[in-house]
């Protein structure tokens, strides 16, 4: 037994079991939102800028989990993550990691500012040619959207619904 699992008994999720943290490839992934010509590169980091991603060319998946551990991970109600090959991503700065198994079963590893403890991204152990950077790292609203959700069976009931919530909107 390596690293560290969380393992905390829960039950394994039946259904369609997406693995949001571990290796999905199916004949659907495209990149999203497709550039034809100029390569753009984006660049994710931390709260404090030491920990910087840059990211060459469009992510292949870009998803949101409800699962515990990511609410846990970000302190949100979920999480939102782009998918991008590693090879396309550069990381820049000092970086902890912190390895986490899902109730799915794989682990990947967390890589987090030992200074302000944003994680920025990670890779899945079983498969270190792909990249998880979290999308909020990027601090563009115009970032493309996700098109898969999973772990619905943990989302909270507002989630998807919040703008309809009576509550002050300001800015
Ligand atoms: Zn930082
Ligand atoms: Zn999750």
């Amino acid at each position: 037994m390596g690293a560290a699992r969380s393992g905390r008994g829960r039950a394994r999720r039946a259904g369609r079991g997406f693995p949001p943290h571990g290796v999905l490839r199916d004949a659907r992934e495209q990149p999203v939102g497709r550039v034809p010509e100029k390569r753009v590169t984006r660049l994710a980091a931390c709260s404090c800028g030491q920990l910087t991603v840059a990211c060459a060319g469009e992510p292949v998946r870009v998803s949101i989990c409800h699962c515990l551990d990511c609410q846990k991970r970000t302190g949100s109600i979920f999480a939102a993550q782009a998918r991008f090959p590693r090879a396309a991503v550069t990381i820049t700065g000092p970086s902890a990691t912190w390895s986490r198994t899902g109730d799915e079963g794989t682990t990947a590893s967390f890589h987090f500012c030992p200074t302000c403890g944003s994680t920025v991204c990670w890779v899945p152990d079983a498969a270190p040619d792909i990249i998880y950077v979290a999308v909020g790292a990027f601090a563009d609203p115009a970032f493309p959207p996700p098109s898969v959700s999973v772990y619905d069976d943990r989302r909270h009931s507002w989630a998807f619904n919040a703008g309809d919530l009576p509550m002050e909107h300001w800015g």
